[in-house]
């Protein structure tokens, strides 16, 4: 699902790879019509879906003989109940409808849309537990701790786990100050220097909301405490993610960074995938350094940790709120410090709403949209 975009694209690439054991049967796109073609006239999937549904006619006259259309976006969720697995690659909120079909089918879930996990973990909790269903995570870092974690026990007493560290790169203006981010511009932003990947979340990157999202992912997926979840920057990318045990072991996961080794995990976990991609090469000398974030300017962190405590639909107000934010950057509306100061006002008019429903998941989502919109009309104009 999204199989145009940077996730996608690597997903087509790894099952390319291994075409004996896996083939693609759904394909969807968002409105890049061109490209699903392409993919389709590659893959032969069985069905493909294009979200926006004024589309659906040109897909219908372009697509090879055989393979049926589907439009909208309840299409993609009940297209994501037909296949084996389901790679979610849709970014934002828009995932929430893949995530949930794919799991109350009973079917496995490849992870990579982080939102609607963060958005909707005490719903998305339950469907876990249906015969059959697996939360897989893609996520470089959730890929990691998945390894790291079989090094413990899960026997009687647990895993003895004491904490998972998350490692971030620290993104285009890890050393910088506030007043000197205070005039970053979008080009300077969207130059990641490790990862190649959609403009939502390589703007993320830059203000370490994605590590932000990431802690709460990593709650919800690992069930650990935010009190046992650190953040390490290490600049290199090349420790994806550690588990530290109570006997004061930690254990950590290296490969270069490519997406596709953590795709392939989620598609052939228990086994591993056949093909390396990202492998090291310690022929050569090489240094891997590690140092604190800075949390002062890097304030969309903290609102992560903030919002993940206070639980409930908050953390769906937060990444309701980031993602207006980042659109209305990504657009030229706010500047580069706005997209923090829109998530701290946002989370604060947070009114305390539970998410027991996908409906008060959906409203809190449309709530902080429009209050994050508000904060956002009463910036200065630039
Ligand atoms: P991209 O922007 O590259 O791709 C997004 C995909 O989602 C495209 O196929 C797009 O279709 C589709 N899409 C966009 N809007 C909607 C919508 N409203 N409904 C349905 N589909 C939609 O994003 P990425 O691949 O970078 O990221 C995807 C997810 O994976 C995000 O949640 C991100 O946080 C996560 N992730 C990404 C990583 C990466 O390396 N890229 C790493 C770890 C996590 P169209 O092309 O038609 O617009
Ligand atoms: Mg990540």
């Amino acid at each position: 699902m999204g199989s145009t975009g940077s996730i996608g694209t690597q997903t087509l690439e790894v099952i390319a790879s291994a075409p004996e054991s896996l083939r693609v049967g759904v394909l969807s796109a968002h409105s890049n019509v061109d490209l699903l073609v392409r993919q389709a006239e590659l893959c032969t999937p069985d069905l493909v879906v294009i979200v926006d549904e004024t589309l659906a006619s040109d897909l219908q006259r372009r697509v090879p003989q055989g393979v049926q259309v589907e439009a909208g976006l309840d299409a993609l969720g009940a297209a994501a109940a037909e296949a084996d697995v389901t790679i979610n690659g849709v970014v934002g909120f828009a995932g929430l409808g893949v995530t949930l079909a794919t799991l109350s089918a009973g079917k496995r879930l490849g992870l990579a849309n982080k939102e609607s996990l963060i958005a909707a973990g005490p719903i998305v909790q339950p469907l876990r537990l249906v015969p059959g269903a697996e939360l897989i995570p893609v996520d470089s870092e959730h890929c990691a701790i998945h390894q790291c974690l079989r090094s413990g026990s899960s026997g009687p007493g647990g895993s003895r786990l004491s904490s998972v560290v998350l490692t971030a790169s620290g993104g285009p203006f890890r050393g910088r100050d506030a007043e000197w981010c205070a005039s970053v511009t979008l080009e300077q932003a969207l130059a990641h220097p490790t990862w190649s990947m959609g403009p939502k979340i390589t703007v993320d990157s830059s203000t370490l909301m994605n590590k932000g999202l990431e802690v709460i992912e990593a709650h919800e997926l690992f069930g650990v405490g935010y009190d046992s979840i650190e953040v390490v920057v290490h600049p290199e990318s090349i420790v994806h993610s550690m588990a530290t045990f109570t006997d004061g072991s930690t254990i950590a996961q290296l490969s270069q960074p490519d997406m596709r080794l953590p795709i392939g995990y989620a598609l052939s976990w228990p086994n591993r995938h056949q093909i390396p991609f990202g492998s090291m090469d310690f022929s050569k000398p090489f240094a891997l350094h590690f140092e604190p974030p800075d949390l002062d300017t890097f304030r969309c962190l903290s609102l992560a940790f903030a919002a993940g405590r206070a639980g409930e639909t908050a953390p769906a107000w937060l990444s309701a709120s980031n993602e207006v934010a980042v659109e209305a950057f990504l657009e030229g509306r706010i500047g580069w410090l706005d997209i923090a100061a829109v998530n701290d006002a946002t989370l604060q008019d947070w009114d305390g709403s539970v998410a027991d429903s996908v409906d008060a998941v959906l409203a809190a989502d449309s709530t902080a949209r429009r209050i994050a919109a508000t904060h956002i009309s009463q910036l200065e104009p630039r």
